[in-house]
Formats: structure tokens, sequence, C-alpha cells
């Protein structure tokens, strides 16, 4: 309670607003910064949505994304910074510089791996998304909803519960995101756009990394990779291969998957995911990233071959697998 009431205050005595989400943003992400940008905008506060990495394409298609910017330093003019969906301030990229110049932070997000790096941190991993959380913010802010806004909300609570399969799913987001929907969000329109606009590329790289593909700990531990070789060779970068990692997690022995995509050579994000009892975020924790006990991903940084640096990885997850069965 007191933790809403100083956001709430820290919002109103705000004119210029920066809300800022994740580098690398999924639908979450760019959902939350939109809808709260919108939602802030319709109480007369300047907001400039932005995040500090390129959006991957198909996002273009919701309204008002295109007003996402990347950092730049006129933004220190700024009252107050909200970040959202992000566990810390590497996760900000160029935001960064905007909080050690003394901005007022407020960091809104429910990875339970966050470090609570603003003036004030409304943090809870009881929430299925960050974009469930801005809902509820602008609900008790009283701000009027129309179609885009709703549609835009609904986007983050629909992606990061993966359409409502994931265990964060209780009663209240089907309240929510129902909510959403009466209020003109269009559930067929985020799934054509997010499920069913997929490049024959993405097929491509599938099949190069299904070739890949290593099954171990008697099934229960799936891996595959891609190097930046073979981004290139389809135009593609690692921005547009997102969630090969889930469908490494639905093969039915399975219960942790990693995929790993070479970004540049010398650096690979690995995702993480897992089904039934595997913490994920301690493995993302011990190798310097976060994110929730089912999803969780960090950024590796070696020199070498890519497989030779997940080896490390491999090996750290095949012991702790191995110790949570005993
Ligand atoms: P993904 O594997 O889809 O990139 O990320 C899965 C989850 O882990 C997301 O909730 C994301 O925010 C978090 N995550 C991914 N990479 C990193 C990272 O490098 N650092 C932190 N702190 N969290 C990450
Ligand atoms: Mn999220």
């Amino acid at each position: 309670m007191r933790t809403m009431n100083s956001l709430m205050s820290e919002i109103e005595q705000a004119k210029k607003i920066v809300v800022c989400g994740h580098i690398m943003p999924d639908g979450d992400c760019i959902s939350s910064v939109m809808s709260l940008s919108l939602g802030l905008e319709k109480l007369g506060k300047k907001v400039t949505p932005a995040i500090d990495w390129e959006i991957p394409s198909k996002f273009y298609e919701f309204p008002h994304v295109d007003k996402i910017i990347p950092y730049s330093e006129e933004l220190q003019l700024s009252d107050l910074l909200i970040v959202v969906d992000a566990s810390s301030p590497d996760r900000i990229g160029g935001f960064q510089s905007l909080m050690k110049s003394g901005i007022r932070t407020i960091v809104i997000d429910h990875h339970k791996t966050n470090t609570y790096f603003g003036n004030v941190c409304w943090v809870d991993p009881k929430y299925s998304s960050t974009a469930q959380m801005v809902y509820h913010l602008l609900k008790l802010l009283d701000v009027n909803y129309d179609e885009e806004l709703a549609l835009l909300n609904y986007l983050g609570i629909a992606t990061d519960t993966g359409f409502f399969r994931y265990s964060s799913v209780d009663a209240s987001v089907f309240e929510d995101a129902a909510d959403l929907v009466r209020q003109g969000a269009r559930p067929d329109v985020v799934s054509r756009i997010i499920l069913d606009s997929r490049r024959i590329e993405e097929f491509y790289l599938e099949r190069e990394a299904l070739a890949k593909l290593k099954l171990c700990c008697d099934g229960k531990f799936a891996y595959s990779y891609l190097e930046k070789e073979s981004f290139d060779k389809y135009g593609m970068t690692t921005n547009d291969f997102i969630g090969f990692v889930g469908e490494l997690r639905s093969i039915n022995t399975v219960e942790v998957a990693m995929f790993a995509s070479e970004a540049s050579k010398g650096e690979a994000h690995v995702s993480l995911r897992s089904k039934c009892y595997f913490d994920v975020s301690e493995v993302a924790l011990a190798f310097g990233g976060g994110g929730h006990e089912r999803a969780a991903g960090f950024t590796l940084k070696y020199e070498g071959e890519l497989l030779k640096a997940i080896k490390e990885v491999i090996e750290f997850i095949e012991e702790r697998l191995r110790d949570s069965e005993n």
C-alpha cells in the first residue's frame, strides 16, 4: 500500500516522464511501455516511450509502437523515469546514464530476480506479466481505456503467459484480460500478429537448430544453439528467432531447455525454460542474468567457439538437474 502511494505521488508530481523497457524487448516489455505511456498521456503527462534496442519488426503492426525511441541525451531533461519489466540496471542499456544523472526512478516489474534499483520499486513476482501490473496501476489512476490502449495492454498479458498456458495464470489473469477485451482488445489480432506471422526463414533456422539438438539426462534436458553464420545466411538476426527454446521444452520428456544464439562473434544470448520443478532463474543468475523460475536468460561472452563456451552451462545444468532428483 505504501509503495503504491509513493508511486502515485511520484507520478502526480512529474510533468515529463520517460517510460523505458528492457533491451531485447519481448511482448510484455513493448506492451508495458506503450500502455503505461498512453495511459499517463491520458492524465495530461508528457510521456516518452523508450527502449534502447531494435524492436522486432512484427510489433510495428500494433498502434503507436513506432513512437518508441532509443536512449538520447535530451531525455536528461525529464522529471521521472519509469522502468518496466527490467530486473536490473544492465537491462536498460543507455538509460543507465539517465539514472546516473540522478533522475527520480520508479521500477515496475514481476521478475523475482529484481535488484530493486529505483527510488520506488513495485516488484511482485505473483503477477503474470508487467502488463498486468500496468493494468492495475492505470485502473488505480482512473484512466479511461480506448480500443488501442486495451489492445496494447492485452498484448503483454497474452504473450507473457504463453497465451494463457503457464503456471502464472490464475483467475485474475482471465478477469483482467476479459475486462480488456470488453474495452476493445482483440485476442484474434494479437495471436495473428504474434503467432501466425512467421517468416519462412525462421523455419530454415529451425531446421538448422534441430540438426544440432541434443537430449541428455534421460531426455530431461534439451539444448541447441545457432552461430552467427546461420543467421547471416538467411538475412536474419537473433531478434527474429525467439521462441525456439519453447519448442525444445515442449518435448514430452523434457524438464529443462536451453537455446543459445550468437548475436556477434564472442557474444551469445542464452535462453532457458523449464516445465515443472527446475528453477532456471538460479542458472541465469549464476551466469550474470536473471528471470523467472520457468523462463530466464543471460548474455554469455567468450573467446573462440560458441559450442565450447556453452559446455560450462550444459554441465552446470546437468549437475543441478541430477541434484534436484536426489
Ligand atoms: P528470454 O529467454 O526470452 O530472452 O528471457 C526469458 C526471461 O528471462 C525474461 O523474463 C527476461 O526478462 C529474462 N532475461 C533474459 N535475459 C536476461 C538477462 O540477460 N538478464 C536478466 N536479468 N534477465 C534476463
Ligand atoms: Mn515480463
